[in-house]
């Protein structure tokens, strides 16, 4: 499975202890590299999720932003729910249950609760998304200027995209491959 020299092999080469666990690790870290991302392709769950720098042994952008604190470490749990797929809105309640349930979100009664909804457009979350949202779009503006800005993210859909992991517009050449910039993307 980790295309790991034979027994013979390993018997004439005589492996140093620490040559021996490279080997291995880089051995297991690819397989399951490669595993996840083909995972990833076969996922609707894990659309969102960038593929970029998805790595084992590479923590994700959001857990590389946060600091040791309870606080931090529960909201970045959250948002992990949300890049996985797994955090509970009524639209994925419907897919996971034989009973009738309605994907309408409960606290605005307006469409259903996806996370386009919760976070571009159900009203009872309006004033957390302006002070947030204008700051991220400020910041990132005076990245990559406002044509640029105006043209990519025109949508309910980018704006989504963006927020769950702006990693994913590096590989579109939106965003620059810059470390810094998408951690403070992130923190924002
Ligand atoms: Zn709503």
């Amino acid at each position: 499975m980790y295309q790991l020299p034979s027994f013979k092999e390993i018997m004439n080469q005589h492996y140093n202890k620490l040559d021996w666990k490279n080997i291995v690790r880089t051995a297991i870290s690819s397989h399951w590299t490669i595993k996840l991302k083909a995972d990833c392709e076969e996922k609707s769950t894990l659309k969102l999720l960038s593929k970029r720098n998805l790595n084992i042994g590479q923590t994700h952008n959001v857990w590389d932003t946060i600091s040791s604190s309870v606080k931090d470490v529960r909201k970045a749990a959250t948002k992990v729910r949300m890049l996985t797929g797994t955090y509970m809105l009524q639209t994925l309640k419907v897919k996971f249950n034989q009973a009738e349930i309605d994907p309408t979100c409960s606290i605005c009664k307006l469409e259903a609760e996806d996370l386009q909804h919760l976070l571009t457009s159900c009203p009872a979350y309006r004033h957390i998304r302006k002070s947030h949202f204008q700051q991220i779009k400020e910041y990132i503006v005076s990245k990559i200027g406002n044509s640029v800005w105006t043209i990519n993210f025109n949508s309910k859909m980018a704006i989504t995209e963006l927020l769950i992991d702006c990693q994913s517009f590096v590989e579109r050449n939106i965003l620059p491959n810059d470390k810094m910039i998408l951690r403070t993307i992130e923190m924002k």
